[in-house]
Protein backbone atom coordinates (compact mmCIF):
# COMPACT_ATOMS: atom_id res chain seq x y z
CA UNK A 1 0.00 0.00 0.00
CA UNK A 2 2.57 2.21 1.32
CA UNK A 3 4.60 1.38 -2.54
CA UNK A 4 1.00 2.58 -4.71
CA UNK A 5 0.99 5.45 -2.53
CA UNK A 6 4.45 6.99 -3.24
CA UNK A 7 3.96 5.83 -7.15
CA UNK A 8 1.25 8.23 -7.08
CA UNK A 9 2.84 11.00 -5.41
CA UNK A 10 5.79 10.54 -7.52
CA UNK A 11 3.61 10.97 -10.66
CA UNK A 12 1.64 13.60 -9.61
CA UNK A 13 5.02 15.76 -8.89
CA UNK A 14 6.81 14.99 -12.13
CA UNK A 15 4.04 15.85 -14.40
CA UNK A 16 2.47 18.96 -12.61
CA UNK A 17 5.29 20.87 -13.70
CA UNK A 18 4.60 19.72 -17.46
CA UNK A 19 0.92 20.25 -17.34
CA UNK A 20 -0.33 22.93 -20.05
CA UNK A 21 -0.89 23.30 -23.24
CA UNK A 22 1.87 23.86 -25.47
CA UNK A 23 1.72 27.17 -27.52
CA UNK A 24 1.16 27.38 -31.56
CA UNK A 25 2.85 24.13 -32.97
CA UNK A 26 6.68 25.20 -33.87
CA UNK A 27 7.88 23.99 -37.03
CA UNK A 28 9.77 20.24 -36.52
CA UNK A 29 12.75 22.34 -37.79
CA UNK A 30 12.97 24.63 -34.98
CA UNK A 31 11.33 22.23 -32.67
CA UNK A 32 14.64 20.23 -32.72
CA UNK A 33 16.82 23.19 -32.32
CA UNK A 34 14.97 24.78 -29.45
CA UNK A 35 15.58 21.05 -28.06
CA UNK A 36 19.32 21.09 -28.65
CA UNK A 37 19.21 24.74 -27.33
CA UNK A 38 17.70 23.19 -23.91
CA UNK A 39 20.02 20.09 -24.01
CA UNK A 40 22.82 22.83 -24.56
CA UNK A 41 22.05 24.75 -21.06
CA UNK A 42 21.30 21.12 -19.31
CA UNK A 43 24.82 20.15 -20.55
CA UNK A 44 26.44 23.63 -19.09
CA UNK A 45 24.55 23.68 -16.24
CA UNK A 46 26.08 19.46 -15.67
CA UNK A 47 29.77 20.92 -15.62
CA UNK A 48 29.14 23.99 -13.25
CA UNK A 49 27.62 21.16 -11.04
CA UNK A 50 30.45 18.84 -11.71
CA UNK A 51 32.59 21.66 -10.82
CA UNK A 52 30.55 22.29 -7.61
CA UNK A 53 30.63 18.77 -6.85
CA UNK A 54 34.80 18.81 -7.41
CA UNK A 55 34.58 21.80 -5.00
CA UNK A 56 32.08 19.74 -1.99
CA UNK A 57 34.36 17.06 -2.17
CA UNK A 58 37.55 19.08 -2.06
CA UNK A 59 35.96 20.72 0.98
CA UNK A 60 35.04 17.13 2.74
CA UNK A 61 38.62 16.42 2.87
CA UNK A 62 39.66 19.64 4.28
CA UNK A 63 36.58 19.12 6.93
CA UNK A 64 37.78 15.54 6.95
CA UNK A 65 41.55 17.05 8.01
CA UNK A 66 40.14 19.69 10.58
CA UNK A 67 37.58 16.95 12.48
CA UNK A 68 41.10 14.85 12.37
CA UNK A 69 42.47 17.85 14.13
CA UNK A 70 39.27 19.34 16.28
CA UNK A 71 39.49 15.01 17.75
CA UNK A 72 42.96 15.13 18.36
CA UNK A 73 42.97 18.60 20.17
CA UNK A 74 39.99 17.45 22.38
CA UNK A 75 41.81 14.32 23.20
CA UNK A 76 44.50 15.88 24.32
CA UNK A 77 42.36 18.50 26.40
CA UNK A 78 40.84 15.47 27.89
CA UNK A 79 44.16 13.93 28.80
CA UNK A 80 45.66 17.59 30.34
CA UNK A 81 42.06 18.10 32.04
CA UNK A 82 42.84 14.78 33.53
CA UNK A 83 46.19 16.00 34.59
CA UNK A 84 45.29 18.91 36.21
CA UNK A 85 42.64 16.78 37.88
CA UNK A 86 45.94 14.70 39.39
CA UNK A 87 47.23 17.66 40.52
CA UNK A 88 44.19 19.00 42.31
CA UNK A 89 43.91 15.72 44.13
CA UNK A 90 47.61 15.86 45.24
CA UNK A 91 47.32 19.91 46.41
CA UNK A 92 44.09 18.68 48.29
CA UNK A 93 46.52 15.69 50.22
CA UNK A 94 49.32 18.22 50.33
CA UNK A 95 47.13 20.88 51.91
CA UNK A 96 45.29 18.45 54.55
CA UNK A 97 48.86 17.36 55.16
CA UNK A 98 49.88 20.79 55.78
CA UNK A 99 46.86 21.54 57.63
CA UNK A 100 47.06 18.71 60.25
CA UNK A 101 50.47 20.47 60.98
CA UNK A 102 49.73 23.96 61.59
CA UNK A 103 47.18 22.57 63.92
CA UNK A 104 50.23 20.91 65.70
CA UNK A 105 51.88 23.84 65.95
CA UNK A 106 48.95 26.37 66.85
CA UNK A 107 48.91 23.89 70.02
CA UNK A 108 52.60 23.99 70.55
CA UNK A 109 52.35 28.11 70.16
CA UNK A 110 49.77 27.62 72.70
CA UNK A 111 51.51 25.73 75.51
CA UNK A 112 54.44 27.85 74.61
CA UNK A 113 52.74 31.01 75.66
CA UNK A 114 51.09 29.16 78.72
CA UNK A 115 54.64 28.82 79.83
CA UNK A 116 55.41 32.02 78.77
CA UNK A 117 53.20 33.28 81.50
CA UNK A 118 54.31 30.92 84.25
CA UNK A 119 57.67 32.36 83.48
CA UNK A 120 56.55 35.92 83.85
CA UNK A 121 54.40 34.91 87.24
CA UNK A 122 57.89 33.28 88.59
CA UNK A 123 59.91 36.32 87.15
CA UNK A 124 57.46 38.27 89.08
CA UNK A 125 57.80 36.75 92.64
CA UNK A 126 61.78 36.65 92.03
CA UNK A 127 61.39 40.21 92.03
CA UNK A 128 59.29 40.46 94.86
CA UNK A 129 61.78 38.70 96.98
CA UNK A 130 64.36 40.96 95.56
CA UNK A 131 62.39 43.56 96.49
CA UNK A 132 62.13 42.70 100.34
CA UNK A 133 65.40 41.71 100.11
CA UNK A 134 66.64 45.38 99.35
CA UNK A 135 63.74 46.41 101.92
CA UNK A 136 65.28 44.19 104.61
CA UNK A 137 68.81 45.64 103.49
CA UNK A 138 68.15 48.87 103.93
CA UNK A 139 66.31 48.76 107.02
CA UNK A 140 69.45 47.19 108.27
CA UNK A 141 72.31 49.10 107.23
CA UNK A 142 70.37 51.84 108.61
CA UNK A 143 69.69 50.71 111.60
CA UNK A 144 73.51 49.44 111.75
CA UNK A 145 74.78 53.03 110.96
CA UNK A 146 72.23 53.96 114.20
CA UNK A 147 74.51 51.60 116.66
CA UNK A 148 77.54 52.32 115.50
CA UNK A 149 76.76 56.65 115.43
CA UNK A 150 75.90 56.37 118.93
CA UNK A 151 79.31 54.24 118.92
CA UNK A 152 77.89 50.84 120.66
CA UNK A 153 79.74 48.63 118.44
CA UNK A 154 83.24 48.81 116.81
CA UNK A 155 82.50 45.85 114.58
CA UNK A 156 79.52 47.56 112.54
CA UNK A 157 82.73 49.56 110.61
CA UNK A 158 83.65 45.88 109.77
CA UNK A 159 80.02 45.51 108.61
CA UNK A 160 79.73 48.76 106.52
CA UNK A 161 83.04 47.84 104.51
CA UNK A 162 81.59 44.42 103.06
CA UNK A 163 81.57 45.13 99.14
CA UNK A 164 78.71 43.04 98.54
CA UNK A 165 75.76 41.47 100.57
CA UNK A 166 76.71 38.24 101.10
CA UNK A 167 80.11 39.24 102.67
CA UNK A 168 77.93 41.59 105.02
CA UNK A 169 75.62 38.72 105.78
CA UNK A 170 78.50 36.55 106.61
CA UNK A 171 80.21 39.41 108.68
CA UNK A 172 77.08 40.23 110.26
CA UNK A 173 76.76 36.95 111.40
CA UNK A 174 80.28 36.68 112.57
CA UNK A 175 79.96 39.80 114.40
CA UNK A 176 77.27 40.02 116.47
CA UNK A 177 73.99 38.08 117.58
CA UNK A 178 71.57 41.65 117.28
CA UNK A 179 70.66 41.24 113.83
CA UNK A 180 70.50 37.42 113.48
CA UNK A 181 66.79 37.50 112.92
CA UNK A 182 66.78 40.09 109.88
CA UNK A 183 69.64 38.21 108.69
CA UNK A 184 67.58 34.73 109.10
CA UNK A 185 64.55 36.81 106.97
CA UNK A 186 66.99 37.79 104.14
CA UNK A 187 68.37 34.33 103.51
CA UNK A 188 64.80 32.80 103.70
CA UNK A 189 64.35 35.32 100.72
CA UNK A 190 67.50 34.08 98.99
CA UNK A 191 66.62 30.50 99.27
CA UNK A 192 63.13 31.47 97.96
CA UNK A 193 64.83 33.61 94.78
CA UNK A 194 66.89 30.67 94.77
CA UNK A 195 63.89 28.27 94.12
CA UNK A 196 62.10 30.11 91.66
CA UNK A 197 65.10 30.73 89.62
CA UNK A 198 65.34 26.39 89.63
CA UNK A 199 61.66 26.77 88.44
CA UNK A 200 62.13 29.49 85.74
CA UNK A 201 65.36 27.14 84.37
CA UNK A 202 62.70 24.14 84.30
CA UNK A 203 60.11 26.63 82.76
CA UNK A 204 62.29 27.41 80.25
CA UNK A 205 63.74 23.82 79.34
CA UNK A 206 60.01 23.05 78.76
CA UNK A 207 59.86 25.89 76.46
CA UNK A 208 62.74 25.19 74.83
CA UNK A 209 61.66 21.26 73.97
CA UNK A 210 58.39 22.87 72.83
CA UNK A 211 60.35 25.27 70.46
CA UNK A 212 62.32 22.52 69.32
CA UNK A 213 59.51 20.34 68.59
CA UNK A 214 57.75 23.98 66.96
CA UNK A 215 60.86 24.30 64.58
CA UNK A 216 60.45 20.36 63.68
CA UNK A 217 57.10 20.68 62.59
CA UNK A 218 57.43 24.57 60.78
CA UNK A 219 60.49 22.58 58.83
CA UNK A 220 57.23 19.68 57.99
CA UNK A 221 55.26 21.62 57.28
CA UNK A 222 57.24 23.74 54.90
CA UNK A 223 57.82 20.62 52.86
CA UNK A 224 54.27 20.34 52.34
CA UNK A 225 53.85 24.05 51.62
CA UNK A 226 56.75 23.58 48.92
CA UNK A 227 55.12 20.89 47.30
CA UNK A 228 52.20 22.60 47.09
CA UNK A 229 53.92 24.82 45.21
CA UNK A 230 56.21 22.87 43.05
CA UNK A 231 52.83 21.04 42.38
CA UNK A 232 50.66 24.41 41.54
CA UNK A 233 53.48 25.53 39.40
CA UNK A 234 53.10 22.06 37.53
CA UNK A 235 49.50 22.51 37.14
CA UNK A 236 50.31 25.89 35.87
CA UNK A 237 51.85 24.46 32.87
CA UNK A 238 49.49 22.22 32.17
CA UNK A 239 46.97 24.73 32.26
CA UNK A 240 48.63 26.96 30.24
CA UNK A 241 49.37 24.18 27.55
CA UNK A 242 45.17 23.83 27.79
CA UNK A 243 44.90 27.05 27.31
CA UNK A 244 46.48 26.81 24.06
CA UNK A 245 44.79 23.40 22.54
CA UNK A 246 41.42 25.51 24.13
CA UNK A 247 42.60 28.00 21.60
CA UNK A 248 44.07 25.57 18.76
CA UNK A 249 40.41 24.43 19.25
CA UNK A 250 38.49 27.21 18.79
CA UNK A 251 40.17 27.86 15.67
CA UNK A 252 39.89 24.33 13.59
CA UNK A 253 36.40 24.76 15.00
CA UNK A 254 35.67 27.92 13.52
CA UNK A 255 37.42 26.96 10.56
CA UNK A 256 35.13 23.66 10.50
CA UNK A 257 31.93 25.75 10.36
CA UNK A 258 33.07 28.26 7.28
CA UNK A 259 33.87 24.98 5.29
CA UNK A 260 30.71 23.31 6.23
CA UNK A 261 29.14 26.80 5.48
CA UNK A 262 30.93 26.55 2.02
CA UNK A 263 29.67 23.00 1.39
CA UNK A 264 26.28 24.35 2.09
CA UNK A 265 26.54 27.13 -0.45
CA UNK A 266 27.98 25.00 -2.93
CA UNK A 267 24.86 22.37 -2.08
CA UNK A 268 22.56 25.06 -2.60
CA UNK A 269 24.05 25.74 -6.22
CA UNK A 270 23.72 22.31 -7.04
CA UNK A 271 20.45 21.99 -5.75
CA UNK A 272 19.87 25.36 -7.72
CA UNK A 273 21.09 24.31 -10.77
CA UNK A 274 19.73 20.52 -10.77
CA UNK A 275 16.18 22.43 -10.58
CA UNK A 276 17.24 24.56 -13.43
CA UNK A 277 18.19 21.13 -15.51
CA UNK A 278 14.80 19.66 -14.33
CA UNK A 279 13.07 22.78 -15.65
CA UNK A 280 14.85 22.22 -19.15
CA UNK A 281 14.03 18.53 -19.11
CA UNK A 282 10.32 19.37 -18.67
CA UNK A 283 10.89 21.59 -21.60
CA UNK A 284 12.29 19.24 -23.43
CA UNK A 285 9.53 16.67 -22.60
CA UNK A 286 7.13 19.04 -23.59
CA UNK A 287 8.62 19.75 -26.71
CA UNK A 288 8.58 15.71 -27.52
CA UNK A 289 5.16 16.09 -26.93
CA UNK A 290 4.37 18.42 -29.55
CA UNK A 291 6.18 16.00 -32.09
CA UNK A 292 3.87 13.34 -31.60
CA UNK A 293 1.29 15.37 -31.99
CA UNK A 294 1.98 17.06 -34.83
CA UNK A 295 2.80 14.05 -36.93
CA UNK A 296 -1.05 12.76 -36.51
CA UNK A 297 -3.44 14.42 -38.69
CA UNK A 298 -5.24 17.53 -36.88
CA UNK A 299 -8.81 15.41 -36.05
CA UNK A 300 -12.02 17.90 -36.65
CA UNK A 301 -13.72 16.41 -33.32
CA UNK A 302 -12.29 14.04 -30.98
CA UNK A 303 -11.41 10.56 -32.88
CA UNK A 304 -13.19 7.34 -31.52
CA UNK A 305 -10.24 5.58 -30.23
CA UNK A 306 -10.88 1.68 -30.05
CA UNK A 307 -7.83 1.61 -27.53
CA UNK A 308 -7.57 -0.92 -25.17
CA UNK A 309 -6.10 -1.64 -21.75
CA UNK A 310 -2.58 -1.09 -22.48
CA UNK A 311 -1.54 -4.15 -19.61
CA UNK A 312 -2.34 -7.74 -20.24
CA UNK A 313 -4.11 -9.35 -18.64
CA UNK A 314 -6.06 -6.01 -17.66
CA UNK A 315 -7.90 -8.40 -14.48
CA UNK A 316 -4.41 -8.48 -12.91
CA UNK A 317 -3.80 -4.91 -13.00
CA UNK A 318 -4.66 -1.76 -11.26
CA UNK A 319 -5.25 2.15 -11.26
CA UNK A 320 -2.50 3.90 -8.47
CA UNK A 321 -2.90 6.99 -9.32
CA UNK A 322 -5.93 8.67 -11.36
CA UNK A 323 -5.79 11.49 -13.81
CA UNK A 324 -6.36 14.85 -11.84
CA UNK A 325 -6.66 18.40 -13.38
CA UNK A 326 -8.50 20.29 -11.30
CA UNK A 327 -6.14 20.41 -8.11
CA UNK A 328 -2.58 20.79 -8.13
CA UNK A 329 -0.23 18.82 -8.31
CA UNK A 330 -2.37 17.60 -11.22
CA UNK A 331 -1.37 14.10 -13.03
CA UNK A 332 -2.30 14.23 -17.07
CA UNK A 333 -2.17 10.44 -17.26
CA UNK A 334 -3.15 7.27 -15.36
CA UNK A 335 -0.31 4.67 -13.12
CA UNK A 336 -1.33 1.38 -13.77
CA UNK A 337 0.53 -1.79 -12.08
CA UNK A 338 0.60 -5.39 -12.28
CA UNK A 339 -0.87 -6.85 -8.72
CA UNK A 340 1.97 -8.08 -7.13
CA UNK A 341 5.71 -7.04 -8.60
CA UNK A 342 5.50 -4.83 -11.93
CA UNK A 343 9.44 -4.71 -13.07
CA UNK A 344 9.73 -5.55 -16.15
CA UNK A 345 6.50 -6.72 -17.31
CA UNK A 346 4.95 -6.47 -20.50
CA UNK A 347 3.44 -2.99 -22.04
CA UNK A 348 1.18 -3.20 -24.69
CA UNK A 349 0.08 -1.08 -27.37
CA UNK A 350 -3.59 0.25 -26.85
CA UNK A 351 -4.03 0.87 -30.30
CA UNK A 352 -2.54 0.24 -34.02
CA UNK A 353 -0.30 2.72 -34.82
CA UNK A 354 3.26 4.05 -35.26
CA UNK A 355 6.19 4.29 -32.74
CA UNK A 356 7.20 8.10 -33.03
CA UNK A 357 9.40 8.20 -29.86
CA UNK A 358 11.31 5.58 -27.78
CA UNK A 359 13.96 7.68 -26.04
CA UNK A 360 15.11 9.01 -22.47
CA UNK A 361 14.13 11.88 -21.77
CA UNK A 362 13.82 13.36 -18.39
CA UNK A 363 11.00 13.07 -16.05
CA UNK A 364 9.60 10.17 -17.99
CA UNK A 365 12.31 8.24 -18.10
CA UNK A 366 11.95 5.59 -21.44
CA UNK A 367 9.26 7.04 -23.06
CA UNK A 368 7.52 5.78 -26.19
CA UNK A 369 4.72 7.54 -28.08
CA UNK A 370 2.77 5.56 -30.49
CA UNK A 371 0.97 7.82 -33.28
CA UNK A 372 -2.51 6.33 -34.05
CA UNK A 373 -3.75 8.66 -37.03
CA UNK A 374 -6.26 11.40 -36.89
CA UNK A 375 -4.53 13.47 -34.12
CA UNK A 376 -4.59 10.35 -31.33
CA UNK A 377 -1.66 9.61 -29.97
CA UNK A 378 -0.51 7.39 -26.24
CA UNK A 379 2.13 7.86 -24.33
CA UNK A 380 4.28 5.43 -21.82
CA UNK A 381 6.52 6.66 -19.40
CA UNK A 382 9.35 4.74 -16.64
CA UNK A 383 9.33 2.01 -19.26
CA UNK A 384 12.80 -0.48 -18.30
CA UNK A 385 13.18 -0.92 -21.93
CA UNK A 386 11.18 -1.20 -25.66
CA UNK A 387 10.38 -3.83 -27.22
CA UNK A 388 10.04 -1.52 -30.74
CA UNK A 389 11.96 1.19 -31.87
CA UNK A 390 11.16 4.32 -33.61
CA UNK A 391 9.36 4.64 -36.83
CA UNK A 392 8.05 0.95 -35.97
CA UNK A 393 4.54 0.13 -37.28
CA UNK A 394 2.71 -1.90 -34.32
CA UNK A 395 -0.89 -3.30 -33.69
CA UNK A 396 -2.92 -3.42 -31.17
CA UNK A 397 -1.99 -5.06 -28.03
CA UNK A 398 1.78 -6.04 -29.25
CA UNK A 399 4.16 -5.84 -26.67
CA UNK A 400 5.88 -2.52 -27.03
CA UNK A 401 7.88 -1.91 -24.16
CA UNK A 402 8.68 -3.34 -20.67
CA UNK A 403 7.52 -1.44 -16.97
CA UNK A 404 10.30 0.03 -15.34
CA UNK A 405 10.93 2.96 -12.91
CA UNK A 406 12.94 4.89 -14.59
CA UNK A 407 12.99 9.20 -15.05
CA UNK A 408 11.18 10.55 -11.93
CA UNK A 409 9.73 7.55 -10.51
CA UNK A 410 10.17 5.48 -7.35
CA UNK A 411 8.90 2.55 -8.04
CA UNK A 412 7.83 0.36 -10.90
CA UNK A 413 4.50 1.58 -13.28
CA UNK A 414 3.48 2.42 -16.15
CA UNK A 415 2.55 6.15 -17.01
CA UNK A 416 -0.19 5.98 -19.37
CA UNK A 417 -1.23 9.18 -21.35
CA UNK A 418 -3.89 9.73 -23.86
CA UNK A 419 -3.43 12.48 -26.11
CA UNK A 420 -5.61 14.58 -28.44
CA UNK A 421 -4.50 17.40 -30.99
CA UNK A 422 -6.76 19.85 -31.58
CA UNK A 423 -6.56 23.38 -33.08
CA UNK A 424 -5.57 24.73 -29.79
CA UNK A 425 -2.66 22.60 -29.13
CA UNK A 426 -2.21 19.28 -27.39
CA UNK A 427 -4.92 17.85 -24.37
CA UNK A 428 -4.20 15.42 -22.37
CA UNK A 429 -7.45 13.69 -21.80
CA UNK A 430 -8.56 11.20 -19.28
CA UNK A 431 -7.59 7.94 -20.39
CA UNK A 432 -9.97 6.43 -18.11
CA UNK A 433 -12.30 7.95 -20.45
CA UNK A 434 -11.03 5.67 -23.77
CA UNK A 435 -10.07 2.42 -22.14
CA UNK A 436 -11.15 0.60 -19.63
CA UNK A 437 -9.98 -3.20 -17.96
ZN1 LIG B 1 1.94 9.06 -13.59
Amino acid sequence: MKRIFLIMLCCATVLASVNYYAPAISSAASRDEEIQALKDKSAKLDLEIAKAQKRINELKDDKSNQKVLVDEYNAQLDALQEQIDVFDEKIKIQTGFANEIQAEITALNNQIAEIDAEIKIIDDAIAECEKNIEETYEILSRRLRAIYMNGESSEIEILLTADSLSTFLMRLELASGVARRDAETVNGLKDNIKMREEQIAGQKKAKADLETAKQTHSEKKKVHTDKITEIENEKTVVETHNAEFQKKLDAVSAELKKLESDSRYFENQISKWEDEKDKYADKIDDLLHNKASTIGSTPESTPASGLIWPLSPASDTYVSSGYRTSKRPNHTGVDLCYNGSSQGKKIIASGSGKVIEASYHGAYGNCMVIDHGNGLSTLYAHCSSFAKSVGSNVTKGETIAYIGSTGRSTGPHLHFEVRINTSGGIERKSPLNYVSK
